[in-house]
């Protein structure tokens, strides 16, 4: 059974944070379509306030960089996706113990917990063409990383044809439709960095 340590939870943070930089002009060109075109850079602000803090007071465990990082999300990133993606660490790194080590299953279960929060705290559900088409999905294939960075991939390219129900996408109704969501799109960068730590 793999087991999974701060080390990896860590690098996992640092991978997002770099795919988050590579891609802040297309989430931003994402996001100027179905919404105030700052989705790039919320995030790209935000995780990179993530990987200074792990590296100003690097943390014990694998709960505690998911605690430091969703806080950190939440003090950093203005605009939905801050306390959204605030809130999926954070709920993850609670249901995870202060073990160490985590194995594969263990991380799943948290991930899945983190998922559950988001979906409480912004009330959406699959198919209201948010970050949750791309988390559950995801969540739902692991351990298996690979499938579940296709699965993030296709569910947040299966939000082109969705309406959008939550969040600023939602003020255009019916035109929200034939765009691919930032906020799906972020969230598999962010699994395909897990997936590419994971090997
Ligand atoms: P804002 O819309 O405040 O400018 P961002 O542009 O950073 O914030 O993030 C927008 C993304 O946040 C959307 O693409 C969507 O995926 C996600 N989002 C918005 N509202 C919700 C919600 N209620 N539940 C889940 N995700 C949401
Ligand atoms: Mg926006
Ligand atoms: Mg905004």
């Amino acid at each position: 059974v793999a087991e999974r340590d701060t080390r990896f939870f860590t690098d996992w943070l640092r991978a997002a944070a770099e795919a988050v930089a590579a891609e802040e002009d297309r989430l931003t060109e994402l996001d100027s379509a179905i919404g105030d075109a700052d989705h790039g850079s919320n995030m790209r602000r935000g995780f990179t306030a993530v990987v200074a803090a792990l590296d100003a007071d690097p943390p014990g465990s694998p709960r505690e960089v998911l605690l430091l990082a969703g806080r950190t999300l939440v003090a950093t990133v203005g605009g939905a996706s801050g306390p959204l993606f605030g809130i999926l660490l954070r709920a993850a790194g609670q249901a995870l113990g202060e073990a160490e080590r985590v194995t594969d299953q263990e991380l799943r279960t948290a991930l899945s917990a983190g998922v559950a929060a988001v979906g409480r705290l912004g009330g959406a559900a699959a198919g209201d063409k948010t970050m949750l088409d791309a988390l559950l999905p995801a969540t739902a294939a692991l351990p298996d990383y690979a499938a579940a960075d296709r699965a993030a991939r296709d569910g947040a390219a299966g939000t082109v044809p969705l309406r959008a129900h939550k969040g600023r996408a939602s003020y255009l109704g019916e035109r929200s439709v034939g765009h691919e969501d930032p906020g799906a799109a972020s969230a598999a960068l962010l699994v395909g960095a897990l997936t590419r730590v994971s090997r």
